[in-house]
């Protein structure tokens, strides 16, 4: 079925994403026409693989990126005038889900991608930079990257003015709606080898998390889908089964700056 969505231009990809039923929701379909995978895929942007980024990374399918979002969509855009919207992006690598995040969080929103790489991180600031859209998202603050350990989840720190007034840090007390801290949704763009507690405590209640993860040292993964209800209750479902580049230390001789 994946290989079968390839296209010859970006709204080919996602017509055909779309009619094999991979993307289901109208709004995601309008985030992946709005986002051009040229800008964040070096070769063959159009067609339905993963594809080297360099780095040992790997930009993820479009038909993976669409079940993500797919999956996290009511976390990522529902409710959105009630409490803006928290989305963090771990291995966040090309960038491109990270905008395509971005699109649907609406305004006041914020998304924040994780990489442990730092050339990496710049690249998906690159990569966004390339349209006058993605250029909006950045300066508006609504998307972010950062360099970090992903495992450790993120605390974004207080938002600079003129920033959406969402960033407060992970731990913060609930009270204040727009400076709360957590995360609506988190987007893994790695396996793991556990479901990091860390991250499961940082999302917010309710919350969902998407994360591969792999059970044994080999290519053995599947998807988790981690739920948390509004008081709290955590519950952890496997699904199909995948293979992502792992979530790992950062190659030797690379510094990860704990950066704000
Ligand atoms: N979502 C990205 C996937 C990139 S591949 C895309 O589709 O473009 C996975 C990414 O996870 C790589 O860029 C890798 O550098 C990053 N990564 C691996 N371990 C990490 C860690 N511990 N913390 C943050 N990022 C990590």
């Amino acid at each position: 079925m994946a290989w079968r969505s390839s296209g010859r231009t970006n709204t080919a990809l996602v017509e055909n994403l779309w009619s094999n039923g991979l993307i289901r929701s109208p709004l995601v379909k309008a985030a992946f026409l709005s986002v051009d995978r040229a800008h964040y895929a070096p070769a063959s942007p159009y067609e339905d693989s993963p594809q080297s980024i360099g780095h040992a990374a790997t930009i993820s399918a479009p038909h993976m990126h669409a079940a993500a979002v797919e999956a996290l969509l009511e976390y990522v855009t529902e409710g959105v005038k009630e409490r803006p919207r928290r989305v963090l992006d771990i291995g966040s690598g090309s960038g491109y889900l990270t905008q395509v995040l971005a699109e649907l969080v609406g305004e006041g929103g914020v998304v924040v991608g994780v990489e442990h790489i730092p050339e990496l991180k710049e690249m998906g600031e690159r990569n966004m930079g390339k349209s006058a859209e993605g250029r909006a998202l950045l300066d508006s603050g609504r998307c972010r990257f950062r360099v970090g350990d992903g495992r450790k989840g993120w605390a974004e720190p207080a938002p600079a003015a003129g920033q959406p007034a969402v960033g407060g840090a992970a731990d913060s007390k609930a009270g204040d709606k727009n400076n709360e801290g957590g995360w609506d949704a988190i987007h893994v763009g790695a396996a793991a080898v556990e479901l990091h507690e860390e991250l499961v405590k940082q999302l917010r209640a309710p919350g969902r998390m998407f994360i591969p993860v792999g059970e044994t040292d080999g290519w053995d993964q599947y998807i988790w889908t981690v739920n948390k209800d509004k008081d709290g209750n955590v519950k952890k479902q496997r699904g199909f089964g995948v293979r992502y580049v792992p979530l790992t230390d950062p190659p030797k001789g690379k510094r990860v700056q704990e950066e704000l």
